[in-house]
């Protein structure tokens, strides 16, 4: 199973001239890579990932989008649940199943096992699904949470996969960290990818966390 690499660029670039100059990272071509770089919804063409959707298929919901018009347009991933939105897991877990139905491939990101618990909550096929790690106090803030606590976190997760699903459904899951992670310590982790924010916005930053992970794989 090829690494996942998620870039969240969040609210930037401003313009689409400092955009365009980063979407050529996604014609870099790793071997043991997947890179998806998850834009705002200005931005978004065909093989980008998205940030977040809506959990309705149409109607009247100013301002949102749905997830399929991000499949309409050629999106395949899409991040739920990120802590900045601050969103409860009722409404992830409603966003979850909306992505599953418009053949979407959600990144649910959570903090801990009971969010874990209730953003699953009642969905039966989670094929396609990738899982992030994020804790608050990682994201954004240059304390990133030990490599150990982050494997420790993907066993646990996925201990608690196999419980509600199966070893063999636990086992295609790519469970993912996320918080801080830069082009010093990306290498250190040894998940089964990373989800990157403020250092995707430096393309040089971004290639030598690509290049670091895809040597240690
Ligand atoms: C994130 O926003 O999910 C994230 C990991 O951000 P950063 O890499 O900036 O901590």
């Amino acid at each position: 199973m090829k690494k996942l690499i998620i870039a969240n660029w969040k609210m930037n670039p401003i313009t689409r001239e400092q955009a365009e100059r980063l979407f050529e990272l996604e014609d870099k071509k790793f071997d043991n890579l997947e890179i998806v770089i998850c834009m705002p919804f200005v931005f978004l063409r065909e093989g980008a990932g998205a940030q977040d959707c809506h959990w309705e298929r149409q109607g009247a919901h100013t301002g949102e989008i749905s997830p399929w018009m991000l499949r309409d347009i050629g999106v395949e991933y899409v991040i739920i649940g990120h802590s900045e939105r601050k969103e409860n897991d009722k409404i992830v877990n409603k966003k979850i199943k909306a992505c599953f139905q418009a053949k979407l491939k959600p990144i649910l990101c959570i903090e801990n096992q009971e969010q874990l618990k209730a953003r699953l909550k009642n969905i039966k096929n989670i094929k396609n699904l990738s899982i992030a790690y994020e804790s608050t106090w990682a994201i954004g803030t240059g304390n990133a949470c030990s490599p150990e606590k982050a494997k420790q976190m993907q066993i646990l997760i996925r201990r608690i996969l196999t419980q509600l699903y199966s070893r063999k459904t636990a086992e295609k899951i790519r469970i993912l960290y996320g918080g801080s992670v830069t082009e010093k310590n990306a290498a250190e982790y040894s998940l089964d990818g990373l989800l990157i924010g403020d250092a995707s916005l430096d393309a040089n930053k971004f290639i030598k966390i690509c290049y670091a992970v895809n040597q240690k794989s």
